[in-house]
């Protein structure tokens, strides 16, 4: 049973009032906390999704210290393997995201979107998904914080998906496992996430933008650090002795090519890219982040900033350098390949939602880079969110619902696999 009518969808679920409820409660991590959860709010979604989980059918519900919420819904396929969907709790630091104050837009028409707060406009020649959605109903926020259907859609979706399954069991479906995970938007979700206790073959995260859109692809990443050590002498009498290592710094960060940086690269293309110095004359130092698709050229990336660094050196005798490289993730798509089905499955249930699939790489990490290289493969699907992380957020309930058809429609094709 293909599901492809979002519209039938609307009606058969509590989505739209799901998510309207979710935006409104403030959930926003914070990445100058050294706790986990980052922010104590975010066990406040997370209470309210235990008891939602348990209305819906859903056993083995755990709650842990950190605020990972797991729990079991039981399947009616005996043979299928055990799969996962997740979806983040926390909002972006980036932007206000307390008092969110959601607003309806019935029936859209295709006009530039006022919200009522600071004249923020949603413009339609700036967001050609716009013109997609006429007639559509569109929520935003109202102009002073983020909405947060970054990725409170991805848990209105996924509870949706099971009140639906609940509802009519006739629809084959596996064991499935479900994870709200904290600190995703600051890099910190898969941390602490119990991939062994999860116990699924696989797992999706809903966390994508616009229809049809999948990744099975995210950057790899490496943290380096780059010291300069100089000799501090007073300016005074300087002459001769002084090694200025804030100068050499400099003169390192202006090697750095320029076409190899983020405000120049899109698409596949890797970079460098600083992102904070310190120091003074007797020592100085940079951070960087290094991201490319390709393992290898990442590698490479890492070797040839190595050797920028001793060009600057080899023209000071007196002047030190160290270099540190540290992993941070690894692109998901080699744990993938070797799981055909998972990106396969996921392809053909979107195709069966009537929407083209969309497979876009990732220029950046995903809970799923850290979950796949913990073992547990992860690819990500859209939940309809666009213009995450700001005023101008916005997102089109059918959207969110053709994210429905396509939970349903996958979880029948891993229902089937084996059977
Ligand atoms: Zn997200």
């Amino acid at each position: 049973m293909f599901f492809n009518n979002p519209h039938k969808i609307l009606e058969q679920c509590s989505l739209v009032y799901s998510f309207l409820d979710f935006v409104q409660i403030d959930t926003q991590s914070d990445p100058n906390s050294a706790t986990t959860p980052s922010t104590q709010k975010q066990f406040d979604l997370q209470k309210l999704l235990e008891k939602k989980l348990e209305a819906l059918g859903c056993v083995d519900i755990k709650l842990d210290d950190k605020a990972y919420l797991y729990a079991t819904f039981p399947g009616n396929a005996p043979k299928a393997k055990v799969i996962g969907l997740m979806a983040h709790v926390d909002t972006a630091p980036d932007f206000c995201g307390t008092d969110v104050k959601p607003i309806v837009h019935n029936s859209y028409n295709g006009s530039p979107i006022i919200l009522p707060e600071k004249d923020v406009v949603i413009d339609p020649s700036e967001n050609e998904e716009l013109e997609k959605c006429i007639r559509d109903s569109i929520i935003t926020a109202s102009g002073d914080t983020l909405l947060g259907a970054d990725d409170k859609a991805g848990i209105a979706v996924i509870l949706s998906a099971l009140e639906i399954l609940g509802n009519d069991d006739s629809i084959s479906r596996p064991t499935l496992r479900i994870a709200f995970t904290p600190d995703e938007e600051i890099g910190r979700g898969a941390l602490d996430f119990d991939v062994e206790g999860f116990g699924a073959y696989c797992a999706y995260t809903l966390d994508g933008g616009f229809a049809g859109e999948v990744n099975f692809e995210t950057f790899s990443a490496d943290k380096a650090e780059v010291t300069f050590t100089g000799v501090a002498v007073h300016p005074g009498f300087a002459k001769g002795k002084l090694v200025n290592a804030l100068r050499y710094l400099g003169k390192f960060l202006d090697v750095l090519p320029n076409e190899e940086s983020p405000e120049s690269t899109e698409g596949r293309q890797g970079f460098f890219h600083p992102v904070n110095v310190k120091g003074n004359a007797s020592e100085a130092s940079a951070e960087l982040i290094l991201r490319d698709f390709d393992d290898d050229i990442l590698a490479e990336r890492g070797a040839r900033l190595r050797q920028l660094a001793s060009d600057i050196a080899t023209s000071e005798p007196r002047l030190k350098t160290e270099v540190k490289i540290t992993r941070q993730y690894r692109n998901m798509a080699g744990v993938l390949s070797e799981h055909p089905k998972v990106r396969d499955f996921l392809l053909q249930a979107v195709a069966d939602a009537g929407i083209q699939p969309n497979d876009n790489p990732v220029r950046g990490g995903t809970d799923g880079s850290g979950l796949s290289a913990k073992g547990l493969p992860t690819p990500n699907i859209f939940a309809g969110g666009i213009n995450f992380h700001g005023p101008r957020e916005w997102i089109s309930t059918r959207v969110m619902a053709q994210s429905v058809c396509t939970v349903l429609n996958l979880v029948q094709r891993w229902a089937e696999d084996g059977q």
